[in-house]
């Protein structure tokens, strides 16, 4: 276990754990009533306090049937949100709604361990805020994917000043500090793992091998991801913008040399009107260039719009709540996108 930074004093552990656990999930309806049920298992032996938030995250397969009928066996509230809003949208619903001291969240498809929980809530009680799942072993994965991963961490290094660490992923614990911190941020683009970054806190990393899916495919193709991906840049870097610059700049020297070069071979040699090459691929790379770096202003333009538009971040459209977390807290204020009935 790598710790990142000194343990804090152990908190009182004489009051009862309250833990909520969120779980968002696409069309998990082959596994997720065997997996609630382990859950709950893992959690009976933490707490007796315990609520297990499912976010039906739009599902097109029985997945809402599946929750439902274990839902008060297992002690969870269900949330159908009223479309599919993606993963990082779910995640937020959860956070919105759950109600714990500690919020866990974790993946429904069996890739997050659950023999790690007592270890995240053993290091939540003994002080740390925030316990994060890191990907101990990326060996599964293809080099193409291992490759993208690790150029997006790299521009995420050398652009922010924010320091998201590598490989962790939504697998993690937070203390309700957090969870409060997190819920005060009100951008639109919720990339959450720049996010649990950005709030900071003592935090603890937790290495884990993530292990093989259930059943069915993972829903992030590299096309989502390479979407994901531009999502967490364009919120946690202007370096895409910046660089332009720095590009333009190198770009007038080499033109200037070039001009003074021409001008001396000119006056040497005359003038014998060379140079169409020179001058189409000239051409070409500049426009090239052009419309490439207002493609990168355009993506930042697009999540401003996506920003001052305010729409909701998601919609709840179903409410089940058997929840057990006993006494519960006074509920919390307003919640940012409750669907109106
Ligand atoms: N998920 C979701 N909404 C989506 C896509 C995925 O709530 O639009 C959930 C999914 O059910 C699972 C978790 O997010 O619980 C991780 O998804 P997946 O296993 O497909 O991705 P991966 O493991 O490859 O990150
Ligand atoms: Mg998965």
């Amino acid at each position: 276990m790598i710790h990142m930074t000194p343990p804090p004093p152990a908190s009182n552990s004489s009051e009862p754990l309250r833990i909520s656990c969120v779980v968002p999930a696409y069309n998990e309806s082959a596994h997720i009533a065997s997996f609630l049920r382990d859950l709950q298992k893992t959690l009976e032996q933490i707490t007796a306090t315990y609520e297990i938030i499912v976010i039906n995250d739009g599902s097109r397969d029985n997945t809402d049937a599946a929750v439902t009928s274990v839902a008060a066996e297992c002690g969870v509230r269900y949330l159908g949100l009223s479309r599919n809003f993606g993963k990082e949208a779910a995640l937020s619903a959860g956070i919105e709604y759950a109600q714990g001291d500690a919020v866990i969240l974790i993946d429904a498809d069996y890739q997050h361990p659950l023999a790690l929980l007592p270890e995240m809530v053993k290091l939540w009680q003994s002080g740390y805020d925030m316990v994060y799942g890191v990907i101990a072993d990326r060996g599964h994965e293809s080099p193409f994917k291992r490759w993208g991963t690790s150029l997006f961490y790299g521009i995420m290094e050398s652009g922010s000043s924010i320091k998201i660490p590598r490989n962790a992923g939504d697998f993690r614990l937070m203390d309700r500090r957090v969870v409060d911190a997190l819920r005060q941020l009100p951008e639109r683009n919720r990339f959450m793992k720049g996010l649990y970054a950005w709030v900071g806190f003592k935090s603890a990393a937790l290495p884990f091998v993530p292990l093989d899916r259930a059943t069915g495919e993972s829903s992030f193709t590299f096309r989502s991801l390479g979407k994901l991906a531009l999502a967490g840049v364009t919120a946690f870097t202007t370096l895409p913008l910046k660089v332009w610059s720095a590009v333009g700049g190198v770009i007038s020297l080499i033109s200037i040399l070039y001009a003074i070069g021409i001008a001396v071979r000119t006056l040497i040699f005359g003038n014998p009107v060379p140079g169409w090459t020179t001058l189409t691929v000239g051409l070409m790379f500049f426009s090239g260039i052009q419309l490439f770096s207002i493609g990168v202003l355009g993506e930042y333009l697009g999540h401003v719009y996506e920003e001052v538009k305010r729409r909701p971040l998601f919609l709840v459209d179903q409410d089940l709540d058997h929840g057990r977390l006993n006494p519960p807290s006074s509920s919390t204020d307003q919640r940012w996108c409750n669907f109106p009935h």
